[in-house]
């Protein structure tokens, strides 16, 4: 029997940031967690709000929260507790060393990997792109049989940009790593996380690339939430890098997951990874322990309060059964359209809103589960991140957003 202010459950983004955010306000932590979710794969960016309820994309994501619907989030965790989280997430950054740009008075228009741009409002250093904005000429930087990174679509398309209307010239780098097998950006991310790649890197690209020139490319530059790698290369080649934004695995994502694990446990949170729980034990609307299921036997976990942050279909937290969805720790109830067939949009390429991302908790203000006519259900278990109802993260771009929000607007209730 373990015995805790606050037990998390889930080590994503939203449960990270619950823990850090508890263990700052001298709780007693412990994560229990069964996965990286999908915060190691994402781009690690914090997209608040990239496009209004009809696709509009939002300038301002602060201005933008008027506009969504009644039962989204953001209207539960309240527009100071998302400037208290940007806050909060931003010194954490900073502390860590692998500080985070941004507002939320103002939306950041980024590169993709096929040159397009996406709207977010919180980015690590790396991929600030005041540089590349003032510079009239850009290198983009490609990677000999790295697939996921492709430049002659990003100097073909990213001219067309507003604000990124300079020249472009493509340059590539051949890692020579292992052939037979695909390469993917953590490869070339691992291959200059070491001193011989890094050096490879420079003496490829000293010849051609000019003093004080800016070069766009992926987000390779070191696994780790550290400027090291970035700041090495950029003082070698006298230039500066600006790190794209790519498909699954973005490096991005997996340092922002480091630093957040880096914090909780500096911050002295317990994180028990592989950990899969499986029931909650409630008496009278209280929830006094979970179970978690291992190999070899179930462990209780005592706490007097407990944040259920354990993802959507992806993550875990939410299960798709014929007919129903499923939040399988608590059995809470799931708001879903009655028939199956109305919980997506089938029309290929659509950009229209996909029903199913909506499913999820209702909650309160203090993000407490809530049935159908608003009563609260569990009086010590709040829900933090995308097991929340009431948003399409990927349509509307507020996945870390949200998370991070809600996160910490679930440590400040307990
Ligand atoms: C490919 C991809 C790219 C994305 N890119 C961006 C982006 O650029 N910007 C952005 O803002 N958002 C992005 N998002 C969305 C964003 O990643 C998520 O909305 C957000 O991180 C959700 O965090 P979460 O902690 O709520 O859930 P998750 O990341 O899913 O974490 C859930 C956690 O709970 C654990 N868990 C589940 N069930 C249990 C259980 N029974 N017991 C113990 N642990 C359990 C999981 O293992 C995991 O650790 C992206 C998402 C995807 C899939």
């Amino acid at each position: 029997m373990k015995e805790n202010d606050v037990i998390v459950i889930g080590g994503g983004f939203s449960g990270l940031m619950a823990a850090a955010v508890a263990a700052k306000r001298g709780k007693k932590v412990t994560v229990l967690s069964l996965g990286a979710g999908t915060l190691s794969i994402a781009s690690g960016n914090v997209d608040v709000l990239g496009y209004d309820k009809n696709g509009k994309p939002v300038a301002n994501p602060k201005a933008g929260l008027s506009s969504v619907a009644a039962d989204h989030p953001y209207n539960k965790i309240g527009q100071k507790s998302l400037e208290e989280a940007v806050q909060f997430f931003l010194e954490l950054t900073k502390e860590e060393g692998y500080a985070y740009k941004g507002s939320l008075d103002q939306q950041q228009w980024i590169p993709t990997a096929a040159g397009t741009l996406k709207p977010t409002c919180l980015v690590p250093m790396t991929m600030d792109t005041s540089a590349l904005k003032n510079a009239s000429k850009a290198y983009i930087i490609g990677f000999e049989s790295l697939k996921d990174f492709y430049p002659h679509l990003v100097a073909k398309n990213l001219r067309n940009m507003p604000g990124y209307d300079q020249e472009y010239e493509m340059l590539m780098v051949d890692p020579k790593l292992p052939a037979g097998r695909d390469v993917t950006n953590l490869d070339i991310a691992r291959w200059l996380d070491s001193a011989e790649g890094r050096k490879a890197f420079v003496a490829q690209l000293r010849a051609t690339i000019k003093p004080g020139s800016v070069a766009v490319i992926a987000p390779v530059l070191g696994t780790a939430p550290s400027h090291a790698v970035r700041d090495e290369l950029e003082q070698a080649l006298n230039c500066k890098f600006v790190e794209s934004v790519v498909v699954p695995p973005g490096i991005t994502g997996h340092r922002l997951r480091i630093m957040m694990l880096n914090h909780v446990k500096k911050l002295g949170v317990k994180v028990v990874e592989h950990a899969v729980v499986t029931r909650g034990i409630v008496e009278n609307g209280q929830c006094t322990a979970v179970v978690t299921e291992a190999i070899d036997r179930e462990r209780t976990y005592q706490a007097k309060s407990f944040i259920l942050a354990s993802g959507g279909f992806y993550g875990g937290g939410l299960v798709a059964e014929p007919g129903q969805a499923i939040e399988p720790v608590f059995n809470l109830p799931i708001a879903a359209p009655t028939t199956q067939e109305d919980w997506s949009n089938f029309q290929m390429f659509s950009n229209e809103a996909q029903p199913f991302e909506k499913i999820g908790i209702a909650v309160d203000e203090t993000m407490r589960p809530v049935d159908a006519d608003g009563k609260v259900l569990l009086n010590n278990v709040f829900i933090a991140g995308r097991n929340l109802c009431g948003y399409d993260f990927c349509f509307e771009k507020s996945g870390n957003g949200v998370a991070m929000a809600s996160g910490y607007k679930a440590a400040m209730s307990v």
